[in-house]
């Protein structure tokens, strides 16, 4: 065999490879294709969008964690009530009361959540409308003031704290509403507390692609990043940093293995 049939051998080999990693990937191989046998997709009502002046409605399939009206989804560390405020179908951040926790555990999933940074703007850097959103009660994506207020670049909005900074800066002024929807696979371990997978997640701020699928290096409170084995779910953790953050229209949509 001469070089080139060598070649040209071995291109189509990893080319074959590709194309049945794809279709692995992307294709159940109970159906053929346009297998009308098939379950069709689940109906649902998409909701509707948010304006500055109120909430929108949660897509039908979502599990509401904050409707406007109380804390009962929520909890403190120790699993007593949250103590933040619920007002005007929003609640704030009582500093120093400490982080709240869904009651629910939660792992992979798609998350829509709305913050709103306090009026008038008080602090600079990383003082200035600090909370987070934390994946599993550990893997944080930032929530900052980030409207004309530099910080470090991966502790800024829609960073995944201390690893990546969001591909731009897609944030509002202070008091206006402004969004996260968050795609989030978890990480996972084998039976022997192994990573077999980092966790990998997926941010839109304000409708705008901030993380593209980033695979998360470890917990992001460390500085040198790293996994200890936990369960599949965990519950979600919104952070209090002493500031007065206000959320609302929190909902949940879990995603089974493979979605
Ligand atoms: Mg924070």
């Amino acid at each position: 065999m001469n070089q080139f049939v060598k070649w040209t051998a071995a291109v189509a080999v990893a080319a074959a490879f590709c194309i049945t990693q794809n279709a692995n990937a992307q294709t159940d191989p109970r159906y053929k294709q346009h297998d009308r046998t098939r379950p069709l997709p689940t109906l649902i009502d998409p909701g509707t969008a948010s304006t500055q002046k109120e909430a929108g409605r949660p897509p039908s399939d979502a599990t509401v964690l904050f409707d406007g009206k109380d804390l009962s989804k929520w909890a403190d560390s120790k699993g007593n009530d949250a103590k933040w405020k619920v007002e005007h179908g929003y609640f704030e951040v009582v500093p120093h009361t400490g982080d709240i926790y869904t009651r629910q555990p939660l792992g992979d999933m798609q998350l829509h959540l709305e913050f709103s940074e306090p009026v008038p703007a008080v602090g600079k850097d990383q003082d200035r409308g600090n909370s987070g959103v934390i994946l599993m009660g550990q893997f944080e994506v930032q929530v900052l003031d980030s409207y004309h207020s530099d910080t470090y670049a991966d502790g800024q909005a829609g960073a995944v704290y201390g690893q990546y900074p969001p591909l731009v800066n897609a944030v509002r002024a202070p008091g206006q509403w402004q969004s996260y929807d968050i795609i989030f696979h978890g990480p996972r371990f084998d039976k022997d507390g192994n990573l077999t997978r980092k966790a990998h997640v997926t941010v839109l701020h304000n409708g705008v692609l901030v993380q593209d699928n980033v695979e998360i290096e470890g917990i992001t409170a460390m500085s040198n990043p790293v996994y200890k084995p936990i369960p599949e779910k965990l519950p979600l953790r919104l952070q209090d940093h002493g500031h007065k953050v206000r959320y609302r229209n929190i909902w949940v949509r879990e995603l089974a293995e493979g979605q």
